[in-house]
């Protein structure tokens, strides 16, 4: 007999054995669904480095001037 807790929805379960809980160590399929979304969701967030932000964000002013000097030279 096995023991477990699903680490998603907290519900106790009692296998006799893994095989008998094809989602272990969740108590469902959907359960082991929603922490890989969660942990897909956190992946999703860390990688973009901050350097290619900021590179866009110089961008964005630095082309509006442009077309501001344009507009003036007209
Ligand atoms: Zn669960």
């Amino acid at each position: 007999m096995i023991k477990g807790r699903c680490p998603t929805c907290s519900k106790a379960f009692e296998i006799d054995r893994i095989d008998d809980l094809p989602s272990f160590p969740f108590c469902s399929d959907r359960c082991r669904l929603v922490d890989l979304g969660r942990w897909i969701d956190e992946a999703h967030v860390i990688p973009g480095p901050p350097v290619e932000l900021d590179e866009e964000d110089a961008e964005g002013p630095a082309r509006r001037s442009e077309m501001n000097g344009r507009h003036q030279d007209d």
